[in-house]
Protein backbone atom coordinates (compact mmCIF):
# COMPACT_ATOMS: atom_id res chain seq x y z
CA UNK A 1 0.00 0.00 0.00
CA UNK A 2 1.39 3.27 -1.03
CA UNK A 3 1.58 5.98 1.70
CA UNK A 4 2.18 9.89 1.26
CA UNK A 5 5.41 10.88 2.84
CA UNK A 6 5.55 14.78 3.05
CA UNK A 7 8.73 16.10 2.60
CA UNK A 8 10.72 19.31 4.43
CA UNK A 9 12.25 21.75 1.90
CA UNK A 10 15.65 21.33 3.69
CA UNK A 11 15.70 17.20 2.40
CA UNK A 12 14.14 18.00 -0.92
CA UNK A 13 17.18 18.34 -2.67
CA UNK A 14 17.02 14.55 -2.07
CA UNK A 15 14.01 13.55 -3.57
CA UNK A 16 15.41 15.36 -6.69
CA UNK A 17 12.56 18.62 -5.27
CA UNK A 18 9.36 16.53 -4.36
CA UNK A 19 7.16 17.38 -1.36
CA UNK A 20 5.54 14.33 -1.29
CA UNK A 21 6.52 10.83 -2.17
CA UNK A 22 4.53 7.55 -2.26
CA UNK A 23 6.22 5.01 -0.49
CA UNK A 24 4.93 1.21 0.13
CA UNK A 25 4.82 -0.34 3.77
CA UNK A 26 2.68 -0.87 6.42
CA UNK A 27 4.29 0.19 9.26
CA UNK A 28 6.13 3.84 9.58
CA UNK A 29 9.26 1.79 9.68
CA UNK A 30 9.17 -0.07 6.88
CA UNK A 31 7.83 3.46 5.03
CA UNK A 32 10.90 4.75 5.71
CA UNK A 33 13.00 1.83 5.27
CA UNK A 34 11.76 1.80 1.76
CA UNK A 35 11.91 5.85 1.40
CA UNK A 36 15.74 5.28 2.71
CA UNK A 37 16.25 2.93 -0.32
CA UNK A 38 14.48 4.57 -3.21
CA UNK A 39 16.60 8.28 -2.39
CA UNK A 40 19.26 6.77 -0.40
CA UNK A 41 20.56 10.84 0.81
CA UNK A 42 17.51 10.91 3.00
CA UNK A 43 19.52 7.75 4.96
CA UNK A 44 21.92 10.23 7.12
CA UNK A 45 19.38 12.65 8.08
CA UNK A 46 17.03 10.31 9.66
CA UNK A 47 19.37 7.31 11.17
CA UNK A 48 22.32 7.93 13.07
CA UNK A 49 25.22 5.43 12.43
CA UNK A 50 23.56 2.82 14.28
CA UNK A 51 20.74 2.68 12.62
CA UNK A 52 18.13 4.76 15.20
CA UNK A 53 15.98 7.14 14.54
CA UNK A 54 18.26 10.82 15.02
CA UNK A 55 16.25 12.43 17.91
CA UNK A 56 16.69 16.19 16.54
CA UNK A 57 14.06 14.32 13.48
CA UNK A 58 10.43 14.03 14.73
CA UNK A 59 7.87 11.79 12.54
CA UNK A 60 4.02 12.10 12.82
CA UNK A 61 1.56 10.56 11.22
CA UNK A 62 -1.38 12.92 10.23
CA UNK A 63 -1.07 14.78 13.58
CA UNK A 64 0.81 12.77 15.83
CA UNK A 65 4.11 12.51 16.97
CA UNK A 66 5.08 8.64 16.54
CA UNK A 67 6.72 8.51 19.78
CA UNK A 68 3.19 8.48 21.23
CA UNK A 69 1.97 6.24 19.11
CA UNK A 70 3.82 3.22 18.46
CA UNK A 71 6.95 4.69 17.02
CA UNK A 72 8.41 2.59 14.08
CA UNK A 73 5.84 0.14 14.40
CA UNK A 74 3.33 2.67 14.24
CA UNK A 75 0.36 0.89 11.51
CA UNK A 76 -0.23 3.20 8.36
CA UNK A 77 -3.33 2.80 5.65
CA UNK A 78 -3.56 4.60 2.76
CA UNK A 79 -5.62 7.32 4.23
CA UNK A 80 -2.56 7.96 6.55
CA UNK A 81 0.05 11.05 5.74
CA UNK A 82 3.29 10.40 7.18
CA UNK A 83 5.70 13.83 7.95
CA UNK A 84 9.03 14.75 8.44
CA UNK A 85 9.70 17.39 11.08
CA UNK A 86 13.71 18.09 11.03
CA UNK A 87 14.49 21.33 13.53
CA UNK A 88 15.62 24.02 11.50
CA UNK A 89 18.87 26.57 12.70
CA UNK A 90 16.18 31.68 14.47
CA UNK A 91 0.75 32.43 29.14
CA UNK A 92 -2.94 33.10 29.16
CA UNK A 93 -4.43 31.62 31.89
CA UNK A 94 -1.50 31.83 34.46
CA UNK A 95 0.37 34.99 33.07
CA UNK A 96 -2.60 37.42 32.81
CA UNK A 97 -0.97 40.49 33.75
CA UNK A 98 -2.26 42.22 37.09
CA UNK A 99 -2.63 45.74 35.80
CA UNK A 100 -0.67 48.18 38.33
CA UNK A 101 -3.26 50.70 39.16
CA UNK A 102 -1.11 53.63 38.62
CA UNK A 103 -0.56 52.19 35.00
CA UNK A 104 -2.39 55.12 32.58
CA UNK A 105 -2.99 55.96 28.76
CA UNK A 106 -2.03 59.52 28.49
CA UNK A 107 -4.35 61.50 25.66
CA UNK A 108 -1.97 61.08 23.52
CA UNK A 109 -1.89 57.34 23.90
CA UNK A 110 -5.75 57.28 23.52
CA UNK A 111 -5.94 58.88 20.17
CA UNK A 112 -2.44 56.59 19.25
CA UNK A 113 -4.03 53.21 19.91
CA UNK A 114 -7.38 54.13 19.53
CA UNK A 115 -7.62 51.02 17.40
CA UNK A 116 -7.30 48.83 19.57
CA UNK A 117 -9.05 50.36 22.50
CA UNK A 118 -12.20 49.64 20.44
CA UNK A 119 -11.96 46.06 20.12
CA UNK A 120 -13.64 44.34 23.24
CA UNK A 121 -10.76 42.10 23.97
CA UNK A 122 -8.05 45.02 23.95
CA UNK A 123 -9.86 47.51 25.35
CA UNK A 124 -8.56 50.56 28.19
CA UNK A 125 -7.72 47.18 30.17
CA UNK A 126 -5.83 45.74 27.62
CA UNK A 127 -3.82 48.57 26.48
CA UNK A 128 -2.72 49.14 30.27
CA UNK A 129 -1.63 45.22 30.29
CA UNK A 130 0.44 45.93 27.00
CA UNK A 131 2.07 48.95 28.43
CA UNK A 132 2.82 47.30 31.82
CA UNK A 133 4.13 43.68 29.57
CA UNK A 134 8.08 43.60 29.30
CA UNK A 135 9.61 41.84 26.58
CA UNK A 136 12.72 40.16 25.86
CA UNK A 137 13.96 39.43 22.08
CA UNK A 138 16.26 37.35 21.71
CA UNK A 139 17.94 39.09 18.49
CA UNK A 140 17.48 42.13 16.12
CA UNK A 141 17.65 40.13 12.70
CA UNK A 142 15.12 38.64 10.40
CA UNK A 143 12.18 37.25 12.89
CA UNK A 144 13.38 40.19 15.90
CA UNK A 145 12.54 42.93 13.15
CA UNK A 146 8.84 42.24 12.31
CA UNK A 147 8.59 41.15 16.67
CA UNK A 148 10.23 44.24 17.53
CA UNK A 149 8.64 46.79 15.31
CA UNK A 150 4.67 45.18 16.02
CA UNK A 151 5.26 45.27 19.23
CA UNK A 152 6.81 48.85 19.79
CA UNK A 153 3.88 49.73 17.47
CA UNK A 154 1.21 47.85 19.55
CA UNK A 155 2.56 49.81 22.79
CA UNK A 156 4.24 47.38 24.69
CA UNK A 157 5.55 48.99 27.26
CA UNK A 158 9.13 47.91 27.96
CA UNK A 159 11.35 46.10 24.63
CA UNK A 160 14.98 44.59 25.75
CA UNK A 161 17.05 43.37 22.94
CA UNK A 162 20.12 41.27 23.16
CA UNK A 163 22.49 41.08 20.38
CA UNK A 164 26.23 41.89 19.77
CA UNK A 165 26.20 42.20 15.80
CA UNK A 166 26.55 45.02 13.23
CA UNK A 167 24.55 45.20 10.52
CA UNK A 168 25.79 43.45 7.14
CA UNK A 169 24.61 44.63 3.74
CA UNK A 170 23.35 40.84 3.10
CA UNK A 171 21.37 41.21 6.41
CA UNK A 172 19.13 43.87 4.53
CA UNK A 173 17.18 41.60 2.38
CA UNK A 174 15.22 40.64 5.39
CA UNK A 175 16.02 42.80 8.23
CA UNK A 176 13.32 45.45 8.05
CA UNK A 177 14.68 47.05 11.22
CA UNK A 178 17.75 48.43 9.50
CA UNK A 179 18.16 50.44 6.54
CA UNK A 180 21.56 50.85 4.15
CA UNK A 181 22.39 53.53 6.04
CA UNK A 182 23.00 51.41 8.78
CA UNK A 183 25.75 49.37 7.57
CA UNK A 184 28.53 48.94 9.74
CA UNK A 185 26.40 50.04 12.29
CA UNK A 186 25.66 47.97 15.36
CA UNK A 187 22.36 46.51 15.45
CA UNK A 188 21.09 47.59 18.61
CA UNK A 189 21.72 51.27 17.94
CA UNK A 190 20.33 50.93 14.30
CA UNK A 191 17.26 48.70 16.21
CA UNK A 192 16.56 51.60 18.64
CA UNK A 193 16.23 54.49 16.44
CA UNK A 194 13.78 52.52 14.47
CA UNK A 195 11.59 51.55 17.15
CA UNK A 196 11.43 54.76 18.97
CA UNK A 197 10.60 56.69 15.51
CA UNK A 198 7.56 54.01 15.04
CA UNK A 199 6.91 54.83 18.87
CA UNK A 200 8.64 57.27 21.20
CA UNK A 201 5.87 56.58 24.50
CA UNK A 202 8.16 52.74 25.00
CA UNK A 203 11.10 51.97 26.97
CA UNK A 204 14.00 49.87 24.85
CA UNK A 205 16.71 48.47 26.77
CA UNK A 206 19.44 47.22 24.64
CA UNK A 207 21.93 44.55 25.86
CA UNK A 208 25.23 44.37 23.35
CA UNK A 209 26.41 41.06 24.64
CA UNK A 210 26.22 36.97 23.37
CA UNK A 211 23.65 35.63 25.33
CA UNK A 212 25.48 32.96 27.13
CA UNK A 213 24.98 30.54 30.41
CA UNK A 214 25.89 33.22 32.73
CA UNK A 215 23.93 36.32 31.51
CA UNK A 216 20.78 34.49 30.55
CA UNK A 217 19.08 34.18 33.76
CA UNK A 218 20.05 37.25 35.11
CA UNK A 219 18.61 39.02 32.00
CA UNK A 220 15.26 37.26 31.77
CA UNK A 221 14.68 37.43 34.84
CA UNK A 222 12.86 41.28 34.79
CA UNK A 223 10.81 39.63 31.68
CA UNK A 224 7.31 38.37 30.93
CA UNK A 225 7.73 36.65 28.07
CA UNK A 226 10.93 36.06 25.61
CA UNK A 227 10.96 36.01 21.86
CA UNK A 228 13.52 33.22 20.01
CA UNK A 229 14.70 35.62 17.05
CA UNK A 230 18.00 33.51 17.25
CA UNK A 231 20.00 31.65 14.28
CA UNK A 232 21.63 28.94 15.79
CA UNK A 233 21.15 26.01 18.03
CA UNK A 234 23.12 26.31 20.88
CA UNK A 235 21.15 29.78 22.02
CA UNK A 236 18.03 27.98 21.25
CA UNK A 237 18.63 25.45 23.59
CA UNK A 238 20.54 27.62 25.88
CA UNK A 239 17.14 30.38 25.84
CA UNK A 240 14.83 27.06 26.42
CA UNK A 241 16.90 26.01 29.29
CA UNK A 242 16.85 29.40 30.86
CA UNK A 243 12.44 29.71 30.14
CA UNK A 244 12.23 26.43 32.05
CA UNK A 245 14.06 27.19 34.85
CA UNK A 246 12.71 30.83 35.37
CA UNK A 247 9.01 29.72 34.17
CA UNK A 248 8.66 31.94 31.86
CA UNK A 249 7.24 31.21 27.75
CA UNK A 250 9.10 31.35 24.88
CA UNK A 251 7.99 32.66 22.05
CA UNK A 252 9.47 30.47 19.21
CA UNK A 253 10.04 30.73 15.82
CA UNK A 254 12.27 29.40 13.06
CA UNK A 255 12.83 30.42 9.26
CA UNK A 256 15.45 28.10 7.14
CA UNK A 257 14.65 29.01 3.07
CA UNK A 258 10.61 28.32 2.38
CA UNK A 259 9.92 26.73 5.52
CA UNK A 260 9.13 28.63 8.96
CA UNK A 261 7.73 26.76 12.74
CA UNK A 262 6.29 28.38 15.17
CA UNK A 263 5.38 27.88 18.46
CA UNK A 264 5.26 28.67 22.80
CA UNK A 265 7.14 26.74 24.53
CA UNK A 266 6.04 27.21 28.65
CA UNK A 267 6.91 24.32 30.06
CA UNK A 268 4.55 25.27 32.60
CA UNK A 269 1.51 24.23 30.44
CA UNK A 270 3.12 22.38 28.15
CA UNK A 271 6.18 21.26 26.44
CA UNK A 272 9.51 22.71 26.19
CA UNK A 273 11.64 22.67 23.06
CA UNK A 274 13.59 19.49 24.29
CA UNK A 275 10.21 17.72 24.61
CA UNK A 276 10.50 18.65 20.60
CA UNK A 277 13.99 17.87 20.19
CA UNK A 278 15.56 16.64 22.86
CA UNK A 279 19.02 16.73 20.74
CA UNK A 280 20.65 19.05 18.11
CA UNK A 281 21.90 17.99 15.08
CA UNK A 282 25.27 17.48 14.47
CA UNK A 283 26.88 20.80 13.49
CA UNK A 284 26.94 21.37 9.93
CA UNK A 285 24.10 18.71 9.42
CA UNK A 286 21.43 21.34 9.28
CA UNK A 287 22.29 24.56 7.24
CA UNK A 288 22.14 27.69 8.40
CA UNK A 289 20.53 30.84 6.58
CA UNK A 290 23.66 31.93 5.70
CA UNK A 291 24.69 28.57 4.01
CA UNK A 292 20.89 27.43 3.07
CA UNK A 293 19.42 30.50 1.82
CA UNK A 294 15.84 32.62 3.43
CA UNK A 295 13.44 34.43 1.40
CA UNK A 296 13.10 37.60 2.85
CA UNK A 297 9.50 37.95 3.46
CA UNK A 298 9.61 34.62 5.47
CA UNK A 299 10.76 35.80 9.00
CA UNK A 300 8.40 38.84 8.03
CA UNK A 301 5.41 36.23 8.33
CA UNK A 302 7.16 34.18 11.01
CA UNK A 303 8.06 36.88 13.15
CA UNK A 304 4.53 38.70 12.46
CA UNK A 305 3.43 35.07 14.36
CA UNK A 306 5.53 35.12 17.36
CA UNK A 307 4.27 38.93 17.52
CA UNK A 308 0.75 38.05 17.96
CA UNK A 309 1.22 35.42 20.23
CA UNK A 310 3.47 37.54 22.35
CA UNK A 311 0.47 40.30 22.35
CA UNK A 312 -1.84 36.99 23.26
CA UNK A 313 0.34 36.64 26.15
CA UNK A 314 0.61 40.05 27.43
CA UNK A 315 -3.35 40.02 27.17
CA UNK A 316 -4.24 36.96 28.14
CA UNK A 317 -6.64 36.79 25.39
CA UNK A 318 -7.31 33.69 22.93
CA UNK A 319 -5.86 30.21 22.50
CA UNK A 320 -1.89 30.52 22.67
CA UNK A 321 0.34 28.29 20.75
CA UNK A 322 1.38 25.93 23.35
CA UNK A 323 1.32 22.47 22.76
CA UNK A 324 1.05 22.76 19.00
CA UNK A 325 3.79 23.11 16.36
CA UNK A 326 2.73 25.72 13.66
CA UNK A 327 4.52 24.44 9.90
CA UNK A 328 4.12 27.31 7.24
CA UNK A 329 5.64 25.88 3.86
CA UNK A 330 6.02 29.24 1.58
CA UNK A 331 6.22 27.18 -1.81
CA UNK A 332 3.02 25.32 -1.07
CA UNK A 333 1.29 28.13 0.53
CA UNK A 334 0.21 25.75 4.12
CA UNK A 335 0.15 25.81 7.03
CA UNK A 336 -0.22 22.91 8.92
CA UNK A 337 -0.54 22.28 12.41
CA UNK A 338 0.63 19.53 14.90
CA UNK A 339 0.34 17.91 18.34
CA UNK A 340 3.27 18.74 20.87
CA UNK A 341 3.05 16.87 23.96
CA UNK A 342 5.06 17.23 26.95
CA UNK A 343 7.46 14.41 27.40
CA UNK A 344 7.61 12.39 30.85
CA UNK A 345 11.23 11.68 30.22
CA UNK A 346 12.40 15.58 29.22
CA UNK A 347 16.09 16.29 31.14
CA UNK A 348 14.67 19.87 31.90
CA UNK A 349 11.09 19.75 32.22
CA UNK A 350 9.75 16.05 32.82
CA UNK A 351 8.73 13.83 35.77
CA UNK A 352 12.86 13.68 36.98
CA UNK A 353 14.90 16.44 35.17
CA UNK A 354 18.62 16.08 35.17
CA UNK A 355 19.71 19.49 34.11
CA UNK A 356 18.67 22.10 37.33
CA UNK A 357 20.85 24.74 35.87
CA UNK A 358 22.56 26.32 32.59
CA UNK A 359 24.73 23.94 30.70
CA UNK A 360 27.66 23.99 28.47
CA UNK A 361 25.65 25.10 25.15
CA UNK A 362 28.54 24.86 22.83
CA UNK A 363 29.58 21.41 24.10
CA UNK A 364 25.99 20.08 24.14
CA UNK A 365 25.97 21.17 20.34
CA UNK A 366 28.83 19.53 19.83
CA UNK A 367 30.77 22.94 18.86
CA UNK A 368 34.39 23.34 19.92
CA UNK A 369 34.61 26.84 21.70
CA UNK A 370 38.43 26.77 20.38
CA UNK A 371 36.10 26.76 16.91
CA UNK A 372 34.97 30.31 17.81
CA UNK A 373 38.66 31.64 17.49
CA UNK A 374 40.24 29.23 15.01
CA UNK A 375 42.49 26.45 15.84
CA UNK A 376 45.48 26.03 14.19
CA UNK A 377 45.17 25.15 10.50
CA UNK A 378 45.46 21.00 10.25
CA UNK A 379 47.91 21.33 7.51
CA UNK A 380 47.19 17.95 5.58
CA UNK A 381 43.35 18.50 5.99
CA UNK A 382 43.24 22.51 5.45
CA UNK A 383 44.72 25.59 3.93
CA UNK A 384 43.94 28.86 4.06
CA UNK A 385 43.22 31.06 0.93
CA UNK A 386 46.62 32.77 1.89
CA UNK A 387 48.41 29.33 1.12
CA UNK A 388 46.91 28.86 -2.39
CA UNK A 389 47.28 32.23 -2.85
CA UNK A 390 50.62 31.58 -2.99
CA UNK A 391 51.14 27.98 -4.67
CA UNK A 392 49.08 29.89 -7.40
CA UNK A 393 51.60 32.45 -7.55
CA UNK A 394 54.16 30.13 -7.52
CA UNK A 395 53.11 29.17 -10.67
CA UNK A 396 51.59 25.62 -9.26
CA UNK A 397 48.82 23.52 -11.21
CA UNK A 398 46.61 22.76 -8.33
CA UNK A 399 43.70 21.61 -8.73
CA UNK A 400 40.55 22.89 -6.93
CA UNK A 401 37.10 21.70 -6.92
CA UNK A 402 33.80 23.38 -6.09
CA UNK A 403 30.90 21.89 -4.26
CA UNK A 404 28.54 24.96 -3.90
CA UNK A 405 24.73 24.75 -5.74
CA UNK A 406 25.02 25.43 -9.26
CA UNK A 407 22.89 29.01 -8.75
CA UNK A 408 25.77 30.14 -5.91
CA UNK A 409 28.42 29.43 -9.02
CA UNK A 410 26.62 31.55 -11.25
CA UNK A 411 26.99 34.73 -8.94
CA UNK A 412 30.33 34.63 -8.31
CA UNK A 413 33.37 31.29 -9.23
CA UNK A 414 36.95 31.44 -9.44
CA UNK A 415 36.50 29.28 -12.35
CA UNK A 416 37.18 26.02 -11.50
CA UNK A 417 35.07 22.95 -11.56
CA UNK A 418 31.79 22.78 -9.99
CA UNK A 419 30.41 19.28 -8.23
CA UNK A 420 27.77 20.42 -6.39
CA UNK A 421 28.22 18.30 -2.87
CA UNK A 422 24.86 16.32 -3.54
CA UNK A 423 25.84 14.92 -6.68
CA UNK A 424 29.23 13.79 -5.21
CA UNK A 425 28.98 10.49 -4.42
CA UNK A 426 27.25 9.08 -7.98
CA UNK A 427 30.24 11.33 -9.61
CA UNK A 428 33.10 10.60 -8.00
CA UNK A 429 34.86 8.97 -10.49
CA UNK A 430 35.35 12.51 -12.48
CA UNK A 431 37.97 12.46 -10.18
CA UNK A 432 42.18 11.66 -10.22
CA UNK A 433 42.44 10.05 -6.33
CA UNK A 434 45.94 10.39 -7.13
CA UNK A 435 46.19 14.15 -7.68
CA UNK A 436 45.85 16.73 -4.72
CA UNK A 437 42.87 18.67 -4.50
CA UNK A 438 41.56 21.62 -2.77
CA UNK A 439 38.02 22.06 -2.34
CA UNK A 440 36.04 24.97 -1.64
CA UNK A 441 32.31 26.03 -0.86
CA UNK A 442 30.90 29.46 0.25
CA UNK A 443 32.04 29.54 3.40
CA UNK A 444 33.66 25.78 4.34
CA UNK A 445 31.06 23.62 6.06
CA UNK A 446 30.01 21.59 2.99
CA UNK A 447 33.72 21.84 1.60
CA UNK A 448 34.61 19.93 5.11
CA UNK A 449 32.21 17.09 4.56
CA UNK A 450 33.11 16.72 0.93
CA UNK A 451 36.70 16.29 1.91
CA UNK A 452 36.09 13.75 4.69
CA UNK A 453 33.96 12.20 2.16
CA UNK A 454 36.44 11.83 -0.08
CA UNK A 455 38.87 10.95 1.78
CA UNK A 456 37.09 8.06 3.32
CA UNK A 457 37.44 6.90 -0.12
CA UNK A 458 40.73 6.62 -0.46
CA UNK A 459 41.61 9.75 -1.97
CA UNK A 460 45.03 10.96 0.23
CA UNK A 461 45.69 14.55 -0.33
CA UNK A 462 42.49 16.27 0.19
CA UNK A 463 42.50 19.59 1.73
CA UNK A 464 39.73 22.25 2.23
CA UNK A 465 39.77 25.79 2.15
CA UNK A 466 39.00 26.87 4.73
CA UNK A 467 36.15 29.69 4.61
CA UNK A 468 35.49 29.23 1.46
CA UNK A 469 34.74 31.59 -0.99
CA UNK A 470 34.01 34.34 0.77
CA UNK A 471 37.00 34.60 2.87
CA UNK A 472 38.77 34.75 -0.79
CA UNK A 473 36.85 37.59 -1.54
CA UNK A 474 37.54 39.15 1.69
CA UNK A 475 41.14 38.35 2.17
CA UNK A 476 42.35 38.37 -1.37
CA UNK A 477 39.85 39.25 -4.57
CA UNK A 478 37.53 41.98 -3.05
CA UNK A 479 36.44 42.82 -7.01
CA UNK A 480 34.52 39.83 -6.74
CA UNK A 481 30.76 39.65 -5.39
CA UNK A 482 30.32 38.74 -2.28
CA UNK A 483 26.50 37.20 -1.45
ZN1 LIG B 1 10.63 19.65 28.05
Amino acid sequence: MAIKVLIPTPLRPFTGKKDVVEVEGATVGEVLTNLTEGFDQIRQHLYSEDGTFRSYVNIYVNDEDIRYLAKEKTAVGEKDTISIIPSIAGGADADIQEVESEIQLSNDEVLRYSRHLIIPEVGMDGQKKLKSGKVLMIGAGGLGSPVGMYLAAAGVGKLGIVDFDVVDQTNLQRQILHSTRDIGRSKLDSARETLEGINPNISIETYETRLSSDNALDLFADYDVVVDGTDNFPTRYLVNDACVLLGKPNVYGSILRFDGQVSVFDARRGPCYRCLYPAPPPPGLVPSCAEGGVLGVLPGIIGSLQALEVIKQLLGEGNPLIGRLVLFDALKFTFRELKLRKNSECPICGDSPTIRALIDYEQFCGIDKTGISRPAVDEKTEITVEQLKARLDDGENVFILDVREPREYEIVNLGVPLIPLSELPKRIGELDPSREIVIHCKMGGRSAKAAAYLRQRGFKYVRNLIGGIDEWTNKIDPTLPRY
